[in-house]
């Protein structure tokens, strides 16, 4: 039974408010990371006339709609990824509450959340993954896989079979193909995901993450023709599913095998 169930959709409108909120925090720490700015000093300002930016400029998604789109002092254009950014974090708030039982592991998973969407949104943009953001993901991992079957040792060799993995994949397309496979970033969400996933669900995550990264990456070449794109926020999307669904949906998949 999820906490929604026992709690009732009162918990869905609290839920989706803190998704927002994260949602624009998000929005500041992907345009600040990369950048080397500070997220915690230092007001948010307009990049193009460095306007010092209010509470009216910032509530999420709705300023962006009620201004148009655009900087309320100089009517520069203001990216719709930043609205979608705070309507993707909130859809996966009440998501996360809608599918996990456990209140250790929704909180759990409202603290990781966030710092997934950062570093997609992240290695879309710069296709790279700060450190930062990987290790605060790791340490929550680690908590997750804690609070789930406890088995972290487990968790740790996933992660270091990941490396190795990546590791030879590396070196094996440098010799044979003359360039880098998969990047050496790119083993960061599947060493992730194999601290939290106990080995079913990893298994699972490492098939859906397959799955949707020939699709992503068969969209990236259609649209933009290019064979080289950033491969993590399909990885992370499959990581976040099997957070959220990875059990029952092993599951339903073993039920279907025996019956
Ligand atoms: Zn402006």
């Amino acid at each position: 039974m999820s906490l929604f169930t026992t709690a009732g959709p009162s918990l869905l409108v609290p839920l989706g408010a803190l998704g927002l909120v994260f949602g624009s925090f998000v929005t500041a720490l992907s345009y600040r990371l990369p950048r080397g700015e500070s997220i915690t000093r230092g007001r948010s300002r307009c990049p193009a006339c460095g306007h010092v930016l209010t509470i009216p400029d910032l509530v999420p998604v709705l300023s962006w709609v009620v201004q148009g789109g655009a900087c309320r002092h100089c009517r520069a254009k203001v990216s719709w990824r930043y609205p979608a950014i705070e309507a993707v974090t909130m859809a996966l708030f009440i998501a996360a509450g809608l599918s996990v039982d456990d209140l250790t592991h929704l909180v759990l998973l409202l603290a990781m959340t966030p710092a997934m969407v950062a570093l997609a949104v992240i290695d879309l943009e710069y296709q790279r993954l700060p450190n930062s953001l990987s290790i605060l993901l790791a340490a929550l991992a680690l908590a997750w896989r804690w609070q789930g079957d406890g088995d972290i040792l487990a968790g740790l060799t996933a992660a270091a079979a990941v490396g190795v993995v990546g590791v030879l994949l590396d070196v094996g397309f440098r010799k044979l193909a003359g360039r880098p496979g998969l990047g050496m970033g790119d083993t960061k969400p599947f060493a992730l995901a194999g601290l939290a996933l106990p080995l079913g669900a990893f298994l699972l995550f490492l098939t859906i993450a397959g799955v949707l990264g020939v699709i992503y990456g068969r969209v990236w070449r259609w649209r933009l023709r290019i064979s080289h794109f950033p491969y993590a926020p399909a990885i992370l999307a499959a990581f976040w599913l099997c957070l959220v669904a990875g059990e029952p949906l092993l599951q339903r998949l073993v039920s279907l095998r025996i019956g």
